[in-house]
C-alpha cells in the first residue's frame, strides 16, 4: 500500500484506516450482494438496509431521541444555509444569526434572501478569535429561531456551552465538530452537518431536526428543499448519496467502537491539549483564539514573519504532514484533529515543531 501521510486537511479530511479498508474490500462485491453499494437500487432493500442502521446508530451514538427525524441530504452545509432559512423563517418573523465567523457570515447571507435577520454577538472586530460572552449576545423576543455555527472551522474557535436561547429553537452547524464529543439533542430545534469533517465523505449532509418544526415546511416550496418531503420518504424522495451514507455508516461503527462520544471526547481533549500546550511552551508561536474559546478540532497558529511561516508549512510538508496551511482567508497555520486524526500524528508534528523552533527560534 502506499504510504499514508498526516492529513491535517479541515474538509474533506481524514477517515479512519479501517472504515477505508472495509470500503476497498467491499468495493467489488459486497458481501452476499454480488455488486458494489454504487451499482444497487437505493429501492433496494440491502440499501435500506445500509440506510436504516446508519440511522439507528447515529440516533444510538447521540441519543437522539424520537422526537427528532434524521436525513440524509445533499448540497453540503452550504445547501442548509438556505434550507434552514427557507423552512423554519416563517411570515413575519425574525432569525437571530451569532456573528462568529466567514461560515456564519455565509449562512446569513441566504438567511436575509429569505426573510428578516437579526445578527448578534459579533467578534468581527478581533477577526472572530473569540465566541461571544451571554451578555454581548441580544435576542429577538419570539425568534424563528437562533442560528449558531458550533465550530468556527476557518478561526479555529468553537463553543464550550450554549447561548441562552430560551424557548427559540437552536439551529446549530455543527459541520466541523459533530459527534467529536457528546451532544445533547434535546437542547436544540436543528443540528445541521455536512459529512466530510467528522463523519464521512463529502455528498452527504446530516440534518438532525425535532419534529414539530417539520410544520413549518410550506407546501409551496421546491419539493427538494423541503424538510417534511424528506422526513416522509425517509431521505429517499429522489437517489441518495448512496456511497457516502454507507461510509457514513462504517464511521459511524468505528465511532461505536471507539467507546462512543464519551471515549472520543476524551481522546479529543488530549490531543487538542498537547498541541495547544506545545503552542504556549514558549513565545516562538502563536495561537490565534483566545484561549477559552479554542477550538478541539482546527487549531490555529501564527509565527512572527510570513516567511517564517512559509518556510514552516514547506518543511512540514516535505516531512509528511500535509494540509497545514490556514485557510487563505486568514493565513497562518492550522492544524484539523478531526475524530479520525491519529494521535500520533500529533505528537510527531509536536516534535518536528519543536526541532522547527530549535532551527528558527
Ligand atoms: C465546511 C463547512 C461548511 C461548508 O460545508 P459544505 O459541505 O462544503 O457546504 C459550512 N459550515 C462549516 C462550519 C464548515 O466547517
Amino acid at each position: 500500500m502506499t504510504k499514508r501521510v498526516y492529513n491535517f486537511s479541515s474538509g474533506p479530511a481524514v477517515l479512519p484506516l479501517p472504515v477505508l479498508e472495509q470500503a476497498q474490500r467491499d468495493l467489488v462485491a459486497l458481501p452476499g450482494v454480488g455488486m458494489s453499494v454504487m451499482e444497487i437500487s437505493h429501492r433496494s432493500s440491502t440499501f435500506e438496509g445500509i440506510i436504516g442502521k446508519a440511522e439507528a446508530d447515529l440516533r444510538a451514538l447521540a441519543g437522539i431521541p424520537d422526537s427528532y427525524r434524521i436525513l440524509f441530504l445533499q448540497g453540503g452545509a452550504t445547501l442548509q444555509f438556505s434550507m434552514v432559512p427557507l423552512n423554519l423563517l416563517t411570515e413575519g418573523r425574525t432569525a437571530d444569526y451569532i456573528m462568529t465567523g466567514s461560515w456564519a457570515d455565509k449562512a446569513v447571507k441566504e438567511a436575509r434572501r429569505v426573510g428578516s435577520v437579526h445578527e448578534t454577538g459579533s467578534t468581527a472586530d478581533t477577526n472572530f478569535n473569540r465566541i461571544p460572552s451571554d451578555a454581548e449576545l441580544r435576542f429577538t423576543p419570539g425568534a424563528a429561531y437562533v442560528h449558531m455555527t458550533a465550530n468556527n472551522t476557518i478561526e479555529g474557535t468553537e463553543w464550550h456551552r450554549l447561548p441562552p436561547v430560551g424557548d427559540a429553537p437552536l439551529v446549530s452547524d455543527a459541520s466541523s465538530d459533530i459527534f467529536s464529543r457528546p451532544i445533547d439533542i434535546a437542547k436544540y430545534g436543528l443540528v445541521y452537518a455536512g459529512a466530510q469533517k467528522n463523519l464521512g465523505p463529502s455528498g452527504v449532509t446530516v440534518v438532525i431536526i425535532r419534529q414539530d418544526l417539520l410544520e413549518r415546511s410550506s407546501p409551496s416550496l421546491h419539493t427538494m428543499l423541503n424538510y417534511a418531503v424528506h422526513a416522509e420518504n425517509g431521505s429517499l424522495y429522489n437517489t441518495p448519496p448512496a456511497f457516502g451514507v454507507y461510509v457514513l455508516g462504517l464511521v459511524l461503527e468505528w465511532l461505536i467502537g471507539q467507546g462512543g462520544l464519551p471515549a472520543i471526547a476524551t481522546i479529543n481533549e488530549r490531543k487538542a491539549g498537547k498541541l495547544y500546550a506545545e503552542l504556549d511552551r514558549t513565545g516562538f508561536w502563536r495561537p490565534t483564539a483566545e484561549k477559552a474559546s479554542r477550538s478541539l478540532m482546527n487549531v490555529t497558529f501564527r509565527l512572527a514573519t510570513e516567511d517564517q511561516e512559509k518556510a514552516f508549512i514547506k518543511e512540514s510538508t516535505a516531512a509528511g504532514f500535509d494540509g497545514l496551511k490556514g485557510h487563505r482567508s486568514v493565513g497562518g497555520m492550522r492544524a484539523s484533529i478531526y475524530n479520525a486524526f491519529p494521535e500520533k500524528g500529533v505528537d510527531d508534528l509536536i516534535a518536528f515543531m519543536r526541532d522547527f523552533e530549535r532551527r528558527n527560534g
